[in-house]
């Protein structure tokens, strides 16, 4: 693929969590790339709302909204076999939608939601998409991490769903590391095919993520977000990735402020990157390959 082929001008992009914070401003950016734009939200209101803002904000009208739970399994699977009915080509799938939770809760599916939510969806709709954004290829996926990735420690295999003891920020800590595991692996898997992955730290952004634990949680967050970069900074990254033409050829790796970085030493494992792969296929009912 050559450098400067790569544009997304009239590409179709997915961009998961695209109703509010880094996620809005990610399809924002792409908008005003000319591309078109799917952006899968939860709530109709907020997302008809999001889509006037994109719309006059990018003078682009391409932007359509495409409702989702993502921490359903079955809402994944339909919004997948939506995305494949409507859209004929898919260029570029940004997987971002993410929570915090301060108490551990249970999706519909019986699973850990931090890690359903962060991480499983992540993977599911990637593979369900797979085959298209291949048959489409050049393409592009991006997956929305974190630095957080580093209050992990790593990941324990033997307790994914963190049922022994909870901790908020060491569990979202790990949903984050299996970001970049997840990309690590799928870049692997995905050389030479054309289409590449990565993943990204938008920084410390003024979002309403922390602002869903309780009025302290919102408290603290409002006080410290002038120090904070606005959603807008923190989508820069994603919508380089998506759209530099410089990257091409690149997979696999982590980036913030668009420089490579190195995370830590657990999410560069490719024992554990190959591990949790095959742990996901089965945890949502899906081939290994
Ligand atoms: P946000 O709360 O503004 O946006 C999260 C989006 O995900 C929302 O649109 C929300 O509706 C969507 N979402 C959450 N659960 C969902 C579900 N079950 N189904 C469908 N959609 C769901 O927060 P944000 O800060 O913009 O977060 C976006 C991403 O950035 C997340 O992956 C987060 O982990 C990552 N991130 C954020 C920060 C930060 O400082 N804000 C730092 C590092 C990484």
């Amino acid at each position: 693929m050559a450098a400067e082929s790569w544009t997304v001008r009239d590409k179709v992009c997915v961009v998961t969590g695209a109703t509010s914070g880094i996620g809005e401003e990610i399809a924002l950016g792409l908008l005003r790339q000319g591309a078109r734009v799917t952006a899968v939200g939860r709530s109709r209101e907020r997302g008809e709302a999001a889509l006037a803002r994109l719309r006059r904000e990018s003078g682009n009208p391409n932007v359509e909204l495409c409702l989702a739970d993502l921490s359903s399994q079955e809402q994944v699977r339909g919004l997948a076999a939506r995305l494949l009915e409507q859209l004929p080509r898919i260029h570029v799938l940004v997987n971002n939608a993410g929570i915090v939770n301060l108490r551990r809760e249970l999706t519909c599916d019986g699973l850990e939601a931090t890690f359903a939510v962060n991480h499983l969806a992540y993977y599911q709709l990637t593979m369900l998409l797979l085959e298209r954004l291949r048959a489409c290829a050049p393409a592009r996926i991006v997956n929305v991490a974190s630095d957080a990735h580093k209050f992990a420690g790593g990941l324990d295999f033997s307790d994914l769903q963190n049922e022994r003891r909870y901790r908020s920020m060491k569990v979202y800590g790990q949903s984050k590391a299996a970001n970049i595991l997840f990309t690590r692996e799928l870049g692997r898997r995905l050389e030479g095919t054309g289409v590449s992955v990565h993943c990204m730290h938008p920084g410390g952004v003024a979002t309403r993520l922390a602002q869903q634990n309780g009025r302290f949680a919102k408290l603290i967050t409002r006080a410290i977000s002038i120090f904070m970069r606005t959603p807008a900074q923190g989508a820069d990254t994603a919508v380089w990735l998506a759209t530099a033409p410089e990257l091409a050829g690149v997979t696999g790796r982590y980036f913030y402020s668009r420089r490579e970085h190195t995370p830590a030493a657990y999410a560069r494992d490719d024992a554990a990157a190959a591990r949790l792969f095959e742990v996901s296929a089965k945890l949502v009912g899906l081939p290994a390959e």
